[in-house]
């Protein structure tokens, strides 16, 4: 393998001339040739390739077992096995983080990552190793399936962040595992955008006729609401069995399965009923009442008064409140919503509870993959985005932090001096938005707080008032001859991957995102078991005054910040992703595309980063190794006493300066002179 030759440069820090052109220019030339992976330094840049290529199977996987990143081209296997040795040898916990926007293929790699890893261990309890792996792999079906959906980007989409660690016992082999889910993208349950789907678990459940839909009169052939325009698929029906298997083998009871799928029935049932006003201004509900609340496992009554009013605490009475055609609406949709994120979060914590290490086996060290949503521009960009573009500026400050980090510490350890190269720091933009009392976090919590309703457009006044001035912000209001703030509701955060205007239409409400009390009461009641037991609040008393729990953004900011901390104590591998074309189809390059991507992964300055110190470092065993070749000092032997000074007498004698000794490793200064010795040594093999 690695006597085939290369096509383009297999690390961009040997790019002769480094600008963004050429950087696009290799990467593409790469790509004509299915060269998928490129490095800068440690980093692995991946283009998704949109067909199946042959360099995943074992004798693939073989080819990277126990081999420096440099010495085979460039894999995600290479760095699975980076992360492995570094668990095995210096047991340190290890963590790949995974970026790059919808499509661009980090789902996949996370995949090839933990199927590396899964095989590659040792042969005792290889039966029970073979179960860890076995779930861990498993668990990815019922999460695609209840989490992924496809949308005008990406057929199989995850519209949820995933951070799973995998734990290791001190041979290095995998002995368990947990999943953390982030933000699912509940608003996919009650609306699409056209020619996209809802989740997966909809269309599977009615692409066959099963004991659910018998159940409860569903058919193949009736187009249902909530799942817009598109109908279950051949494809839908085979995954649907895989799901159901994955399921059985992780040990969900049979009872739970049609829990769950039950659950799945309901709220395609609920987004079917009707709501009309009756004659006496009361609400009348229509559709599949009974059906729904059968699959609810709740009163018919019940359910119908949950939609048609609510009753609220004032003081010490208990007030009934009629609904409003308006209000009833309102309510499904909050309803819908709640019940699917809630089903999905509990079905990862059953997963967690299949895959937790059992108790009392030691657990060593642990691999951390993160798959996260990338940065998001649409058309018109609501809270969703606003979330999601947040934790990319906090994994960006992470990568800022710790590449530079890593750096400077690897040259104090080895006694190299180096001055640091300017970036740019987002740190500014994080805090725009998280700053305590200052950010627009608090700003939003602030007025979702106050006892008088504040509409979406007040939170606006409130952000301009108190933001006016910071350089990332601006709105239509403090800049009204700015064209690209076209409506009222208009603000702009220049993030670090570029400019998102944001409509501030909705923030309120999905900050807020409060369900009545009544509903929560409504599925704690449930006979369905499992439904009951995601509803805990429900059972609360209802003139027990609880304190409001918090609000969505301050949820999101916590579970990024703890995200962060984690990743912060472990050493760090990344994969960038990218996206060929918007099309989802192999052997197509758009230029443009590409170019935005690199520019906003702030790849090429990576590149330099990385160059500004030094294009290269190899510890000398192994440079020696690579190159004594080149001079009759160091061929076939040397006769002094360190590999350190046998590359000294190597490199003085092929007159090579622009290098620093560190204690256990040489540094390379320049490209172009590891490009000049690797070019003499394919002269010579
Ligand atoms: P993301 O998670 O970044 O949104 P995915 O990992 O789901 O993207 O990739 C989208 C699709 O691209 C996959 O369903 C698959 O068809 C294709 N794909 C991604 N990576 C590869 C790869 N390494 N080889 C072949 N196809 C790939
Ligand atoms: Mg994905």
């Amino acid at each position: 393998m690695a006597t085939q030759p290369e096509v383009g440069v297999s690390d961009f820090v040997l790019l002769d001339n480094l600008t963004t052109d050429n950087f696009v220019e290799n990467l593409h030339l790469r790509f004509k040739h299915n060269k998928i992976y490129t490095y800068i330094g440690e980093v692995l840049v991946s283009v998704n390739p949109y067909k199946s290529l042959d360099i995943y199977g074992p004798q693939h996987m073989a080819q990277y077992r126990g081999r420096e990143m440099f010495e085979v081209p460039p894999h995600v296997y290479a760095v699975a096995d980076a992360c492995q040795r570094v668990l095995r040898q210096q047991g340190k916990d290890t963590c790949v983080l995974i970026s790059g926007e919808s499509g661009s293929g980090k789902t996949e790699a996370s995949k090839f990552i933990m199927k590396y890893i899964a095989a590659n261990t040792t042969q005792v309890h290889r039966e029970y190793i073979d179960r860890v792996k076995n779930v861990l792999i498993q668990s990815n079906s019922i999460l695609e399936t209840f989490g992924n959906a496809k949308t005008n980007r990406n057929d199989n989409s995850s519209r949820f962040g995933k951070y799973m660690d995998i734990h290791f016992d001190y041979k290095g082999d995998p002995v368990g595992g947990h999943i953390s889910n982030y933000l699912l993208e509940k608003s996919r349950v009650v609306s699409l955008q056209p020619g996209e789907r809802n989740f997966h678990s909809f269309y599977q459940l009615l692409s066959t006729n099963n004991a659910h839909t018998k159940k409860f009169g569903l058919n193949t052939t009736t187009t249902y609401k909530i799942l817009g325009s598109e109908r279950p698929t051949a494809q839908d029906s085979k995954l649907f069995s895989v799901t159901n298997s994955a399921f059985t083998s992780l040990g969900f009871s049979q009872a739970v399965v049609t829990d769950i799928w039950n659950i799945v029935v309901g709220v395609i049932l609920l987004g079917e009923l009707t709501f009309s006003e009756g004659q006496e201004g009361q609400l009348d509900v229509g559709g599949p009442l009974q059906a729904c609340a059968r699959a609810l496992g709740v009163a018919a009554e019940a359910l119908r008064g949950s939609m048609a009013g609510r009753v609220l605490a004032a003081g010490g009475d208990l007030v009934s409140k009629r609904h409003s055609l308006c209000d009833a609406h309102y309510t499904r949709l909050a309803l819908l919503k709640a019940a699917y994120d809630r089903l999905f979060t509990w079905i990862v914590q059953q997963i967690n509870k299949a895959i937790e290490v059992p108790a009392g086996t030691y657990k060593n060290t642990l691999i951390g993959v993160l798959d996260i949503y990338g940065f998001e521009i649409f058309e018109t960009n609501s809270f969703e985005q606003f979330c999601i573009n947040y934790c990319n500026e906090k994994l960006q400050q992470l990568f800022i932090e710790l590449v530079l980090k890593q750096e400077q510490e690897e040259y104090a350890r080895e006694g190299i001096q180096w001055t640091p190269v300017k970036y740019f720091n987002n740190r500014v933009i994080c805090e725009l938005v998280d700053a305590p009392h200052q950010g627009i976090i608090a700003i939003m919590d602030e007025a979702c707080l106050n006892p008088t309703k504040i509409s979406d457009s007040q939170l606006l006044e409130a952000m301009d008032k108190r933001l006016s001035g910071h350089k990332h912000y601006t709105s239509r209001q403090l800049s009204p001859t700015d064209k690209k703030l076209k409506h009222s509701v208009d603000f702009r955060i220049t993030h670090y991957a570029g400019e998102v205007i944001y409509a501030v239409t909705g923030f309120m409400d999905k900050n807020k995102d409060s369900l009545w009390q009544d509903l929560k009461r409504l599925l704690r009641s449930s006979s369905n078991a499992s439904l009951a037991d995601m509803w805990p609040e429900g059972g609360d008393h209802i003139q027990k005054t609880s304190k409001r729990p918090p609000s969505a953004a301050t949820l999101f900011r916590n579970s990024m910040s703890a995200l962060v901390a984690g990743l912060q104590t472990k050493e760090p591998f990344y994969v960038r992703c990218i996206k060929p074309n918007p099309l989802q189809t192999p052997n197509t390059w758009d230029d443009q595309l590409v170019r935005h991507q690199v520019a906003y992964l702030g790849l090429v300055e990576n590149v330099r980063v990385r160059r500004a110190g030094f294009a290269s470092r190899q510890r000398y065993d192994r440079f020696l190794k690579r190159y004594k070749m080149l001079s009759q000092y160091t061929w076939p032997n040397f006769r002094g006493t360190s590999d350190k000074d046998a590359v000294m007498v190597l490199l003085k004698d092929l007159q090579v300066t622009d290098v620093q000794y560190g204690h256990t490793k040489l540094f390379i200064r320049s490209a172009r002179t590891l490009h000049q010795l690797e070019a003499a040594r394919a002269d010579l093999i």
